[in-house]
């Protein structure tokens, strides 16, 4: 069975592919097929703008890292999410992994 596209996966293909990254990038991001992106980017008509990222700034890539939308360039330095909200959810989530860790 197909698994249906949240609102959140499409605003983040959205925001990804607005920035130019590329469909492989986005999917590994994701966690869907290259492919997928794709066709939902010509589906939905996400373009890309201006130019293609380069090894390093796909590597140094500074994306949220819960909800995985590249963060505003007001908080690029430094900063691990891209809200208040993304950071309060992602230490929610990951509380009970560290504690087992320690
Ligand atoms: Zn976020």
């Amino acid at each position: 069975m197909r698994r249906t596209m949240t609102e959140q996966q499409l605003e983040q293909i959205a925001a990804l592919r607005r920035e130019n990254y590329p469909y492989s990038f986005i999917g590994r991001e994701l966690g869907l097929s290259p492919n997928t992106v794709k066709s939902i980017c010509q589906r939905k008509g996400f373009a890309a703008s201006g130019a293609r990222k380069t090894k390093a700034e796909k590597q140094n890539a500074p994306l949220c890292r819960y909800c995985h939308k590249p963060l505003p360039e007001t908080k690029r330095r430094g900063a691990l999410f891209c809200s208040d909200y993304c950071r309060t959810k992602w230490y929610r989530e990951n509380r009970k992994v560290m504690a087992i860790r320690t």
